[in-house]
Order: structure tokens, then sequence, then C-alpha cells
């Protein structure tokens, strides 16, 4: 049966591209109105248009005030913010030694501190309405660790710990938040790996292949819908079996 997300308000961080950009078309393919956001607001816009039923917002998540109004002006242009996907992510890798302070930072803050501050404004709303999904896009980095990626590993594990905590202190008020975790994803984000590197982390991966967008978008469409309405604190892996 298809799921049915008419007259529900989704808002997906980093949704002009990669995996945010198939969230955002899988949520309007199951009837919500969606808010594109990224960095540039003609990107935004443009990508919105695309999709169909959305709009685009320009935002900078590392920006603390900025998140604030991002969910602020999503609830005023749509009435409501129901679902909340916080995906937007970037890397800065290096090894321990040399990874700088503002390279942590900058992860900690774009990752992590980013979801922490749009959960505190869009779940006003949704305390309200008494309805609400959080969806936290980690990473499999964030459950086994990964050389090179301390900042990025932690912020991910972070992402997790959030979830659990929100999911307990809102599960009373009909508010759900699970944590999506993929492995290789084919994206801009790993479109830098050479082929060599790519067949070598595929031969991991029990589904010997790197996943799609899409592949993540169906299981946040599923959360996102009332067939979830079961399911929180979770943390599910989409990826192709590696971390099991
Ligand atoms: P991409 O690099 O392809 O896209 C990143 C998105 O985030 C873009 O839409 C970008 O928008 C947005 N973004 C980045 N920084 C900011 C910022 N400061 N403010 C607002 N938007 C920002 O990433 P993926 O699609 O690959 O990854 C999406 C999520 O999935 C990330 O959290 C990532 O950590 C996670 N993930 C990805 C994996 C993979 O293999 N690809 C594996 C595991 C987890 P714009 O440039 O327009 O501003």
């Amino acid at each position: 049966m298809k799921l049915d997300l008419s007259g529900k308000v989704a808002l997906v961080t980093g949704s002009t591209r990669g995996i945010g950009r198939a969230i955002a078309q899988s949520l309007v393919d199951a009837g919500a109105k969606v808010a594109v956001v990224g960095r540039d607001l003609s990107r935004a816009e443009q990508v919105a248009e695309q999709l169909g039923e959305a709009r685009g917002f320009a935002c900078d998540i590392s920006v603390p005030a900025d998140v604030t109004m991002l969910v602020q002006s999503v609830e005023d242009a749509f009435g409501s913010c129901d679902i909340l996907v916080n995906n937007a992510g970037i890397t800065k890798d290096n090894l321990m030694l040399r990874m700088k302070d503002e390279d942590w930072d900058a992860v900690l803050e774009t990752n992590l501190r980013s979801a922490f501050i749009a959960i505190r404004a869009a779940q006003r709303g949704m305390m309200k309405r008494r309805w609400g999904r959080i969806i936290n896009i980690a990473s499999v980095v964030g459950l086994i660790g990964n050389k090179g990626q301390a900042n990025y590993a932690a912020s991910k594990a972070g992402l997790i710990g959030l979830s659990k905590s929100v999911a307990k202190e809102l599960a009373s008020r009909n508010i759900l938040c699970n944590v999506v975790a993929p492995g290789f994803i084919k994206t801009d984000m790993t479109d830098a790996m050479t082929p060599e590197a790519v067949a070598a982390l595929s031969a991991q991966i029990p589904l010997e292949r790197f996943g799609t967008p899409e592949d993540i978008a169906g299981l946040v469409t599923f959360l996102a819908s009332d067939r979830a309405a079961y399911i929180t604190g979770q943390v599910f892996a989409v990826d192709g079996g590696m971390v099991m």
C-alpha cells in the first residue's frame, strides 16, 4: 500500500542534492509539502520546482540563529512543520594528529549542533499538534568509527545519543525520533573516491555495491508515515549489510 503523507509538511536539510534530495522527492511523492534547504536560495528554489509540491529555503545550518529562523519560516510558509529530517552533513577528514580545531568544530556544528537547534525549534509546533516525526541521518561510521574521521564519527555518534534522548523526552506527545545510518551511498560525498577505493570498499559489503540515495529515501518516508507509529529511538543501518 502506498504511504500517505498528504496534509503533512516536511523540512529536509541538505536537500539540494544527494540523499537529501532523494528524501525530499520521496516525501513529495507520498503527498507531503516539502521545504528544500541548502545554502544557496536560487539552487534550493530550482530543486524545489523540479520536485513538485515544494519550496526552496536558504540556510547555513552551521549558524544556530539561522536554523531557528529556518524552522519559523517553514511554519510561516506552510502552516506547520510536522516532519523534520536532519540530513545535511559535511566531512573534513584527517588523521587525529593533523586534525585542526576548526575542522573538528565545523563538522560538529554542521552535523550535530544544527540538529539540536532544529529539533528544539520544531518541537513546539509538533507538541501542540501532538504529532511529529524527527529523522536524523547519521552514518555507520557513528556506530563503528573510522580512521581519519574522528570528528565525523563523533558527530554521527552524537546524533544517535541526541535522537534517543529526544525519543524519550517527546514520546508522550506522539513525536517519534529515529536515526537512519547509511553505509556507502553514491553521492557527491563519495564521488571523490578512486574506482580502486570503490571496488575495495564494495568487496566488504555483502550486497557488493554502494547504495543509492533512493535506498535511504524509502526508509525515511516509511518512518515519517503512520505505518511507523510504534517505532521510536531506533537506529537503522542502510548499508547493504556492511555492519551487522
Ligand atoms: P552531499 O555532499 O551530496 O550533499 C550535502 C547536502 O548538505 C547538500 O544539499 C548541501 O547543500 C547541504 N549542506 C552542506 N553543508 C550545509 C550547511 N552548512 N548548511 C546547509 N546545507 C548544507 O551529501 P550526501 O547526500 O552524501 O549526505 C547526506 C547525509 O548523509 C550527510 O549527513 C552525510 O553525512 C550522510 N551520509 C552520507 C553517506 C554517503 O556515503 N554519501 C554515508 C553515510 C552518511 P548546499 O551545498 O546546496 O548548501
